[in-house]
């Protein structure tokens, strides 16, 4: 069983479904061809694709090309059904930073045929995710830096601000569709500079100055 991982605080908290956004940044969605929808755009990803700080990306046998998606991650705290935008912040733990690493060919396969995107999306190791910080901790979850580098160099730098929807409305759409419950964690989304990781690579990312990640790539033996 997978617990989420607190800064500064001893807290258990077992990790839940995890329910993650597309296009929501628009210059992601344009280097990716895609169109940016009216309503958010949700698929999932399985508990066990966690890894956390300092773990190893697993590049599965089934795919050639597996890119990083850096994100800010949102931790529920209280179960969410049907909930309005106003209400939300109230049902919100606190943030995280997440990868939502993607065998980028097996999902253009998928996407070319009209396929789920899960097989793509759910490999083990495919979900680094850092610590959570509680919301009190942050001042402003739309004015955080997402960085992410690949052997030092800076493939992502992009801010929250940038996002297309804001937090309240994305967890009035997903509670009107599932129960959130806590531990539940929502992915929001990556901005534009995704690209391919290797076999050897070290990849670091940061939200802000209140989450970071360093992890391993390998292939899989
Ligand atoms: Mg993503």
């Amino acid at each position: 069983m997978l617990y989420y991982h607190f800064k500064d605080i001893n807290r258990r908290l077992r990790i839940g479904k995890i329910i993650c956004l597309a296009r929501t940044y628009r210059k992601h969605a344009e280097e990716m061809n895609s169109k940016v929808t009216e309503k958010p755009l949700l698929f999932l990803k399985p508990a066990s694709s966690v890894i956390f700080d300092g773990q190893t990306i697993i590049i599965p046998r089934q795919s050639k090309i597996v890119h990083h998606e850096v994100e800010l991650g949102v931790v529920i705290g209280r179960r969410a059904k049907n909930i309005e935008k106003k209400d939300v912040m109230s049902h919100i733990l606190g943030y995280l930073l997440g990868l939502d690493i993607t065998a980028r060919d097996i999902q253009e396969e998928a996407k070319r045929n009209g396929w789920p995107w899960t097989i793509s999306k759910s490999f083990d190791t495919f979900c680094p995710i850092s610590k959570v910080v509680l919301k009190e901790e942050v001042d402003d979850p739309y004015n955080l830096d997402l960085i992410l580098k690949v052997n030092n160099e800076i493939r992502q730098s992009s801010n929250t601000r940038y996002l297309i929807y804001s937090i309240e409305e994305i967890i009035e759409f997903i509670s009107s569709i599932m129960t959130l419950k806590a531990g539940d964690l929502i992915l929001t989304g990556t901005p534009e500079g995704v690209s391919q990781i290797r076999d050897g690579d070290i990849v670091e990312a940061k939200l802000g100055d209140i989450c970071s990640l360093k992890l391993n790539v390998t292939l899989s033996g």
